[in-house]
């Protein structure tokens, strides 16, 4: 079993509390009168560092959401108040993919930039990569976070770092091949664009030594039938990852894979609350992940909602961390669910159907809806060969069994839907009320 740090990994749980509440006690002091966003934020809650002596005493703080971190970048452009230090200090720029709204820009300084650092070589120790690994990054690099940290991740870990960028998806498959690559960062979505390039081009990817992948981006390596089609086409086992530009990269799967990932506590406090009152749920049910990091003095994030739905449990792991989990990874966004003839939809429940369809490729689900009526459209890429009659069909049938409803599933031609190398968008919501 691999570790980066198995010291902190595997500490008593009672100790890693004391453990959190103590870095937590250095962050809050050290930004105090420095970050202009949350010394606001804590005067107008009545509360100064120094209040926080007990977990107790921080659930008391008021939770930050993102509407208030693009405010307050918005305030005090381009990077705005919750940037602690002066500009000169900071050294990495990036910024949220957007997808949801305005992009939120985040700074972090030298520091912080080698917590990052340690964040994501907790990840790819958790998945078994050593010195003798050589990994592979099959994409460009831009603005968005995500792999930037897992470079640096790879630098702690001394494993060879093999770029990908500028090439197209054949000429990497053969990188991978004669570069003798044994595992692989990148979303869900890629591993299997990856494998269907090689299946149209004959090229036979048990010829490339590959054992692990790594993603992130996307929940797709905790969606069962998604993280069974990447293993089964590559021969790999296939670990999840979930971070956020503007909290850090703070979960990871281990080797024994128990069906959901750990969370790095030695640098984050997560907590579990009912999304409508805020309150915290009991461990092992559903709701909103709240998340406090506490190695990135120079962009904090406290008590911050993420919008995630997760269920946390701080049972042992037979891997030996204490480090609690998310049982089935980041289960989906609070705002992501949408009603559909009564029956409460998430996309992921959607993924997990449709890629247990080895005959499905791509696919692209459109939620309309009319004088609140809502339907699922499901258009479907099939491998080429497959009759589309019955397996639309088939496919309609499994929802109608496991979801209660019935879509309407049409197969589109092949190669019409988008491929993505990064996020996949592949849900759409038109509402015409
Ligand atoms: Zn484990």
């Amino acid at each position: 079993m691999s570790f980066f740090n198995r010291p902190v990994e595997t500490m008593p749980r009672e100790h890693l509390q004391a453990y959190q509440l103590e870095k937590l006690q250095h962050v809050l002091q050290r930004i105090d009168g420095r970050n202009r966003f949350y010394t606001k934020k804590l005067s107008q809650a009545g509360a100064t560092p120094y209040d926080i002596q007990s977990m107790a005493d921080f659930f008391q703080l008021p939770f930050t959401t993102k509407a208030e971190l693009v405010k307050a970048q918005a305030d005090d452009p381009p990077f705005g108040t919750n940037a602690t230090f002066p500009e000169s200090t900071y050294t990495r720029f990036h910024q949220t993919s957007g997808t949801t709204g305005t992009p939120l820009r985040v700074v972090d300084t030298a520091k912080s930039w080698e917590w990052w650092g340690d964040c994501w070589a907790y990840v790819l120790a958790g998945a078994g990569v050593t010195a003798t690994d050589r990994l592979f990054l099959p994409f460009s690099f831009g603005p968005f976070i995500g792999f930037w940290s897992a470079v640096l991740g790879a630098k702690r870990i001394g494993s060879l770092l093999i770029s990908g960028g500028g090439y197209n998806s054949i000429q990497r498959l053969y990188l991978m091949r004669d570069l003798e690559v044994t595992a692989m960062c990148c979303t869900p979505t890629y591993a299997l664009r990856l494998a269907e390039v090689a299946r149209e081009n004959d090229f036979d990817i048990n010829t490339i030594p590959l054992r692990a992948t790594i993603h992130a981006g996307e929940p797709g390596a905790n969606v069962p039938s998604t993280k069974k089609r990447i293993e089964q086409s590559w021969g790999v086992k296939a670990y999840d990852h979930a971070g956020a530009s503007e909290v850090g990269a703070y979960s990871f799967e281990c080797e024994l894979q128990p069906g959901g990932i750990h969370v790095t506590e030695s640098e984050f406090i997560v907590e579990v609350i009912d999304p409508d009152t805020g309150v915290h749920v009991p461990e092992g049910e559903t709701g909103e992940l709240v998340i406090t990091n506490l190695g990135r003095i120079s962009y904090p994030v406290i008590r911050y909602r993420t919008g995630d739905l997760v269920q946390f449990t701080s049972q042992p792991c037979d891997c030996g961390r204490t480090f609690g989990r998310f049982q089935g990874g980041i289960i989906g966004r609070a705002d992501d669910m949408v009603v559909v003839r009564g029956v409460n939809i998430y996309p992921s429940a959607v993924e997990n159907l449709v890629r247990q369809f080895v005959e499905v490729d791509e696919f692209r689900v459109q939620i309309v809806k009319k004088k609140e009526m809502a339907e699922l459209i499901l258009e479907v890429e099939l491998i080429p060969g497959t009759s589309p009659e019955g397996i639309c069909k088939v496919i309609q049938q499994m929802f109608h069994n496991v979801l209660g409803l019935r879509p309407s599933v049409t197969a589109v031609d092949h190669g019409s839907l988008p491929r993505f190398d990064l996020k996949a968008k592949r849900f759409f919501y038109l509402f015409n009320e």
